[in-house]
């Protein structure tokens, strides 16, 4: 599947308009500097317009096709704002050649008799709602471009499910079942598989386990390959997998 001596070329991603969740931090901002760097024009989408801006001009400056930044507080969002995205898109591209379902929070982490509904809803809602409303609204831009691919992000927790993960875990599985679902929906049409990041040093892996040593974590920057191999045409003709990003 996923080859491990992957080495993407330089000019990967050229003239590709690629909509990336969650690109303000971690891996996210990693995958959309690392997109750009191989000519991806790429959809900045996170909730932080700070944190995106500084992503936007980190591409800038470096002479890459210049990204556009598309803020949406996925908690908050309604049917309007997806819309307004969509057509946002549309007008400036017409088209999307790729979707990466990256933005992602932990909620709590607790058993699930003192889960608090509020936290599991709005976890649920981001990890696993929002992924099947953005495709919903994309899948037309998507079936514009010649050579499609949709990406979700799994867990660790999908393949080892284990106590107290709460809502992380149930959605992780909801997404990866989406990916199934459509996977075999849009065959012939476009790919669609998911990615498992593995432990990665990011603000979530923080709050998931805050005593444990962080030098050991691989930097957000050292797993990008895999994404990148999604992402473009090297991966033509792979559909309903998770890729890996780091060996078991
Ligand atoms: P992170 O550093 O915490 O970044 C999360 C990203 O999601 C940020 O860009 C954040 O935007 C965005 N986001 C969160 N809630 C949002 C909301 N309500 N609306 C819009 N955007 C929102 O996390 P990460 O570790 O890079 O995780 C990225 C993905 O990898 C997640 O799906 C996660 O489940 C998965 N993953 C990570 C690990 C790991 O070890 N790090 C392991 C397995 C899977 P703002 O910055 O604008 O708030």
């Amino acid at each position: 599947m996923y080859p491990r001596n992957y080495v993407p070329a330089a000019d990967l991603l050229d003239e590709r308009v690629i909509l990336i969740t969650g690109a303000s931090d971690g891996i996210g901002k990693a995958v959309a500097l690392a997109a750009a760097r191989h000519g991806a024009r790429v959809i900045l989408h996170g909730r932080n317009v700070r944190r995106l801006e500084a992503v936007y001009d980190a591409i800038v400056a470096a002479k890459q096709p210049r990204p556009s930044i598309a803020p949406l507080d996925f908690e908050k969002a309604g049917p309007e704002e997806y819309d307004q995205l969509v057509e946002a898109i549309g007008r400036e591209f017409g088209r999307l050649d790729g979707l990466l379902h990256n933005a992602g929070m932990l909620g709590e982490r607790a058993p699930i008799e003192h889960y608090d509904v509020a936290k599991w809803m709005r976890t649920m809602h981001v990890n696993a709602n929002v992924p099947f409303i953005l495709t919903r609204c994309c899948l037309p831009l998507l079936k514009q471009s010649s050579d499609p691919t949709l990406v979700f992000t799994s867990s660790g927790v999908v393949a080892r499910p284990r106590a107290y993960w709460g809502a992380y875990l149930a959605s992780k599985w909801a997404s990866d079942g989406l990916m199934h679902m459509l996977a075999d929906e849009l065959e012939g049409l476009m790919r669609v598989n998911s990615i498992n990041p593995g432990k990665v040093r990011t603000n979530m892996r923080l709050q998931a386990y805050p005593a444990e040593d962080r030098s050991v974590l691989p930097e957000p920057e050292q797993i990008v390959d895999p994404y990148l191999w999604l992402l473009g045409p090297d991966s033509r003709g792979v559909t309903g997998q998770t890729i890996e990003c780091q060996p078991a």
